[in-house]
């Protein structure tokens, strides 16, 4: 369990962590400060804030009443909720706590500070306390139900009263109640400073046994929090705990915690292994231990060199404990990017429910997700088939085809991709695919893409379908033109042929509408969906016309609409509409592609992009950049021989989009 502290004054990098946050798999949990933006309400509102020093030379904010209240504005309110918004725009179901509700955090309320007055020594009693307790039974809850915990200030007093209390304590009980193996402490400064006015001056590393000397050299709010530290681990007794103090103004204040920098805090048995505990194999192997290339894999696919052990919204992290921007994103299928709650979410749900129903049967939720995906079609389709793969969706568009029809001839494109089975790859255009396997399906014919006059040419009385890309992907991201598109939509009515239009790459969004043919305003006869259709979880569907009737047995699929997938893919079409995701995607495509262009970039022949499916064209070869990227932290793909090939989660943020068009600058600079 990993507990993050992120401090409240206003140089902190909040959205550089939270984006990085959202991107680790792990669950954790967040307590923030806000006295910044206490300070500058203070200042707008004029409650003045009265600072007294303590006989023991703190000072401290006096917590009176109007004190309390702008605590509760800016801590528990504005600060809270925009940390919580921050977090759900990247994916992540924060939820906002303070200490007060559901007496989550419980104190007890100080005798007064300690002052000295006119000479004399006397108590300023206020509504501030020391926190004493957590209820951790309810952010256990929470954490259950894939919620993440965000907490401040105020926490509870014995008669119910808010009371401020110092974020540290706060920090060094939840550490020992959530029994934390790891906790970051983003701070306005690099670490622990040996001499508070030099910057370079930062305590590397320390032994928890040394922070009670640490507390006697160090002045004001530092003191504070080495005292609270010495009770953390006071309170660990022995577990394995890993404390990072570190710099949370920096760009990236979450990689550089991970990766030690600052000061960290390390009892003895804590360290690297302590972030590998809950990812063990089966045979107890922390991932760093487990071997990279595994030799009963048939090794059809070769490696790329990283091995991924972790992934959170756009992020990936590698066993080595590197993070990467996933632009490949699954090849495009992770469309609301990893681990997205509400996924993780139905997926419990309906796994605790029924997670396996033949197709034999009915049930419920396999019924309502596919009159919701009928919902999303426009008329005359309607009729949904349910598979596992985009190859299954292809292979059962052309059986159904032949079916309709009483025909077997395709016309398909140069260039296509419809995959691998021996169906799905007599239309795939690349010889390499092909040639090993003829003879494949006989009577195929195949079209230059984006040629209406040989399209037309192609389709006659015998020809059962016409199979289209809407955006050819795997040869370098190529959209068709509309006009080609109401052509094809043309011909095919002309000759009783179906339009099948193969989006299992451009589907759910990704191209910047639910489905790419939309942009081109016709109605194919068949779609084939996979990839983006649960998020990642396999699945595919072929949605015919509603008026399409194909007898009894003649198809099927033993796992096919399994209401596990089901309600993934529910959930993703809740979610993609919850969360206006699609409405966004060409914003952000128009944005990153800006950002490349605007460098100039010699190597850069063409950038063609729809909605967040991006084909870079170079003037070299693309495969050999991507190790160059990968090393930079950008996973992307090639597409043809020439093209690097990016298909970001949709909702991917603009910092996140902004990096990785800097990797790409770098690299192609
Ligand atoms: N069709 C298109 C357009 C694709 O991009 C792909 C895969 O990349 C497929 C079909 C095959 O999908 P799958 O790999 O799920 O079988």
């Amino acid at each position: 369990m990993l507990l993050v502290k992120i401090g409240g004054g206003s140089g902190i990098n909040l959205d550089g962590i939270v984006s990085e946050l959202a991107g680790l798999t792990r669950p954790f949990v967040v307590l923030h400060g806000a006295n910044g933006l206490r300070d500058e309400w203070a200042a707008a509102t004029g409650v003045r804030l009265e600072v007294v020093e303590s006989v023991s030379g703190m000072s401290s904010v006096v917590s009176d009443e109007a004190a309390v209240d702008l605590l509760m504005a800016t801590y528990a309110g504005v600060r809270n909720k925009r940390v919580v918004e921050a977090f759900r725009r990247r994916g992540v179901n924060a939820v906002g706590l303070s200490g007060l509700d559901g007496g989550v955090v419980t104190g007890r309320r100080n005798r007064g500070i300690r002052v000295r007055k006119n000479g004399r020594k006397m108590r300023v009693r206020d509504h501030s306390g020391k926190a004493t307790s957590v209820n951790v039974s309810l952010l256990r809850l929470l954490l259950e139900e894939g919620y993440t915990p965000v907490l401040t200030v105020p926490i509870a007093g014995e008669e119910g009263e808010a009371l401020n209390s110092e974020n540290d304590d706060i920090l060094a009980l939840l550490a020992a109640e959530l029994k934390a193996t790891e906790v970051f402490s983003f701070l306005e400064a690099p670490g622990l400073l040996a001499d508070a006015r030099d910057e370079s001056s930062v305590v590397a590393s320390l032994a928890p046994d040394a922070l009670e000397a640490w507390e006697e050299k160090v002045r004001g709010r530092m003191r504070r929090k080495v005292k609270a530290l010495g009770r953390m681990f006071a309170l660990s007794r022995g577990r394995p705990l890993r404390v990072v103090l570190a710099d949370g103004r920096i760009s990236h204040p979450v990689a550089a915690a991970m990766e030690g920098r600052g000061t960290v805090i390390e009892s003895s048995s804590g360290g690297a292994d302590v972030r590998e505990t809950d990812a063990r194999d089966r045979a107890g192997r922390a991932p760093s231990e487990a071997p990279a290339s595994c030799a009963s894999e048939l090794d059809v696919y070769g490696k790329r060199g990283p091995v991924l052990v972790e992934g959170r919204g756009v992020r990936v992290r590698d066993r080595e404990g590197r993070e990467y921007l996933d632009f490949i994103a699954g090849h495009g299928a992770l469309v609301l990017g990893h681990g997205h709650p509400a996924l993780l979410a139905a997926q419990q749900r309906q796994g605790g429910t029924l997670a396996v129903c033949p197709n034999s049967f009915a049930t419920p939720l396999r019924a309502r997700y596919m009159d919701a995906l009928a919902q999303t079609v426009p008329d005359p389709l309607g009729k949904v088939f349910l598979s596992n793969s985009g190859a299954e969706a292809v292979e059962a568009a052309l059986k159904f085809a032949v079916l309709l029809t009483g025909r077997s001839t395709f016309v398909a494109a140069t260039g296509a991709f419809h995959g691998r089975t021996l169906g799905a790859l007599s239309l795939t255009a690349d010889a390499r695919f092909r040639e090993p396997f003829q003879p494949l399906l006989a009577g195929v014919r195949r079209v230059p893409f984006n040629d209406i006059f040989a399209l037309c040419e192609a389709v006659d009385d015998t020809v059962a379908g016409v199979i289209l890309e809407p955006v050819q992907g795997e040869v370098g991201v190529y959209p068709a033109d509309a006009a080609y598109l109401e052509a094809a939509r043309e011909v095919c009515m002309e000759h009783g042929a179906l339009l099948i239009m193969d989006e299992v790459q451009t589907g759910f969004g990704r191209t910047g509408r639910l489905f790419a043919f939309e942009h081109a305003g016709i109605v194919p006869d068949m779609v084939c969906l996979a990839k983006g259709i649960a998020g990642g979880f396999p699945m595919g569907a072929t949605v015919v016309r509603r008026d399409a009737h194909i007898p009894r047995g003649l198809h099927g699929s033993t796992f096919g609409g399994n209401p596990l997938a089901c309600a993934t893919a529910l959930a993703v079409l809740e979610e993609l509409e919850r969360g206006g995701w699609i409405a966004r995607v060409e914003e952000k495509g128009a944005r990153f592609t800006e950002r490349l262009s605007a460098a100039n970039l010699s190597r850069i022949r063409a950038i063609r992009r729809r909605g967040l499916m991006v084909g870079i064209e170079l003037r070299t070869r693309a495969a050999p950049m991507l190790p160059a990227l990968q090393e930079r932290g950008l996973l992307a793909l090639a597409g043809g021989r020439r093209t690097l090939r990016l298909l970001p989660p949709l909702v991917v943020g603009d910092a996140d989009l902004d990096q990785a068009a800097e990797i790409l600058r770098d690299c192609l600079a």
